[in-house]
């Protein structure tokens, strides 16, 4: 039987397994296969590649090509690998003053080869912020990523040449810009569109002993991660993830989740204060970095009606390196917080300058679900063959935090916490059915405190145009409404899992929805975690009390 491969776009068909080097060869394919000894003993290796499954580089000579495997010979990692290969061997024969032949022969790949201390693949990488980005040189023109994106309603993606030459590229159009949701990334075969990726800046902060790292889980995540261990579909296997993160060397094990249930009452008390004392009508969610860089891009003018409330993962990122780090007595400089999430905008998110507090970030990395599972691949752990382990007392979470997750969630959780703030009694009955599933966009009519809310749950830009004009016609026709970029909310996001699936996010959402029916602790207002810290936030100055609950926006121009 023949095996196919491909290395960058060429398909090439060999007839057993082989070394990459010897079918490189074959095909009149150059790469330079140095395997040069330091001074200090280390071998370098010039002939470096990606595989692009799992983005690993490794050396040509050293890898044997099996079927539909995906080689990047030219991806901008690959190269940027060998140039740092090449400058390694340099420096060492420059320090020890030998082999002139060989110094000017890497001379001359240097300068020729990687003369742009910038340079890349064939094709520049085109980044989308610091979430996800595009390497053209991978990519095989199957459109996928364009449709992803017309499905959303953006339209950024189209692709450029012809036959082999087709490729991916980014619009110009001034009026069309990215809004770093990463659908792209999670329909893309090839990763060629992909997130950007944190993997090795996290390990260097799991190897470095100087700092105290924290490990939060988006909502999430627990109900897909495991479709990459062969689990089924939608199963919660947060326990053995809580293991995971010990295994991986993680020192503390909290949870976005209990940012989630900071979010739902800082969101609560706003839409409670809105509707008892007048605001901008209709109050707009604001956890989704995607749906907030649409806002402010495309409908600036609408920014006052988006909540001031912080998102979760910065919620609580910022709640560990100032309350926590005060109570454990902890210096807050040395603590690294990495959060796990479902979503390539929430790296874009965490690197806003904006929402820094006490000069430091509330979140230093952020790794998609795609991500942590290569790790834990990379390191051996088998997730499936976990014990069950526990979330430290810090992360403790509610029901409504667990259904963040999914389309609707947020507004749930937010009426459940507005309902007990309006009329000081938690509600009978908690479940808002009307707002739950996969449609595009959901209306009801909830009654809190005797008042009639006309709520709203959108999903994909699509469906936000047809709100946005909705509520210029009528600004009365709702009071609250959730928006989400991707299809089912953050459980259908760009960091999942992929092949991507409206049918298997139906089924996460399924998980989800279980997880909060099963808890006995269904409200955020009955977290005593983040009760306490509400608490902690509120006896600040104004001044940090607004860097530990609330932000600002601003309109946005494209790029930025
Ligand atoms: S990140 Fe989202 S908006 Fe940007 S190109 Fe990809 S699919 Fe389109
Ligand atoms: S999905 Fe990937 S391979 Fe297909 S066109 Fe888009 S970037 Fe290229």
């Amino acid at each position: 039987m023949s095996i196919q491969v491909r290395v960058d776009r060429q398909k090439i068909e060999i007839q057993e397994e082989k070394k990459l080097t010897e079918v490189l060869k074959e095909n009149k394919i150059e790469l330079l296969d140095l395997a040069y000894k330091l001074s200090s003993g280390e071998i370098v290796h010039t002939d470096l590649v990606e595989d692009l499954a799992n983005g690993k580089i490794v050396p040509a000579s050293e890898l044997t090509l099996t079927d539909r495997m995906r080689i990047g010979l030219h991806s901008g990692l690959a190269r940027q690998h060998r140039r740092e290969a090449f400058q390694i061997i340099k420096k060492d024969l420059l320090k020890n003053n030998q082999n002139s032949e060989l110094l000017e022969k890497i001379d001359h790949v240097l300068k020729f080869d990687f003369s742009n201390p910038n340079d890349e693949g064939i094709f520049p990488v085109h980044q989308m912020a610091q979430a996800a980005e595009l390497d053209a040189t991978v990519c095989i023109g199957c459109n996928k990523c364009v449709e992803a994106c017309q499905r959303v309603g953006i339209n950024y993606l189209k692709l450029e040449g012809e036959g082999r030459s087709k490729h991916v590229v980014a619009s110009d159009d001034p009026t069309i810009d990215c809004i770093f949701c990463g659908q792209c990334t999670a329909n893309c075969p090839v990763k060629s569109a992909r997130e950007q990726s944190q993997i090795q800046q996290v390990e260097m902060v799991l190897h470095d002993p100087e700092l105290v790292t924290i490990v939060q889980m988006a909502p999430s995540v627990r109900a897909s991660v495991g479709e990459e261990f062969g689990a089924e579909v939608g199963q919660n296997l947060e326990k053995k993830m809580f293991s995971a993160f010990r295994k991986l060397g993680f020192q503390h094990v909290f949870d976005v989740n209990m940012g989630a249930d900071i979010t739902t009452m800082v969101e609560a008390e706003e839409l409670a204060e809105r509707i008892s004392h007048g605001g901008k009508m209709p109050m707009f969610t604001s956890c989704c970095p995607a749906w907030v860089k649409f806002v402010e891009f495309y409908y600036p003018e609408m920014i006052p009606h988006l909540t001031e409330s912080r998102s979760p993962q910065i919620h609580s990122g910022g709640a560990y390196k100032t309350w926590w780090a005060e109570k454990e007595g902890v210096d807050p400089k040395t603590i690294r917080v990495i959060s796990i999430m479902p979503c390539t905008s929430k790296k874009y998110e965490a690197r806003h300058e904006k929402l820094k507090v006490d000069g430091l970030w509330p979140v230093d990395y952020v790794l998609t679900t795609r991500e942590i599972a290569y790790l834990l691949k990379k390191n051996d752990i088998d997730l499936m063959a976990l014990e069950d382990g526990e979330l430290d007392s810090y992360g403790e979470y509610s029901g409504a935090a667990a259904i963040y997750g999914a389309s609707g969630g947020v507004m749930e959780s937010a009426l459940r916490t507005a309902a007990f703030l309006l009329e000081g009694k938690d509600l009978e009955k908690l479940e808002f059915e009307q707002v739950r599933g996969m449609e595009g966009i959901k209306k009801a009519e909830v009654v809190l405190a005797g008042k009639t809310l006309r709520v709203a749950v959108a999903t994909l830009a699509t469906n936000m145009h047809t709100l946005m004009k909705e509520v210029k016609d009528n600004p009365e026709a709702y009071h609250y409404i959730e928006f989400m970029a991707c299809p089912g909310g953050c459980i259908g996001g760009g960091g999942q899992p992929i092949p991507a699936s409206d049918e298997k996010t139906a089924k996460r959402i399924e998980g989800l929805y279980s997880i909060d029916s099963s808890m006995k602790m269904r409200q955020a207002h009955q977290n005593p975690v983040a009760k306490e810290f509400l608490e902690y936030a509120k006896s600040q100055s104004d001044d940090r009390k607004f860097e530990l609950l609330y932000t600002h926006y601003s309109p946005k121009k494209k790029g930025e």
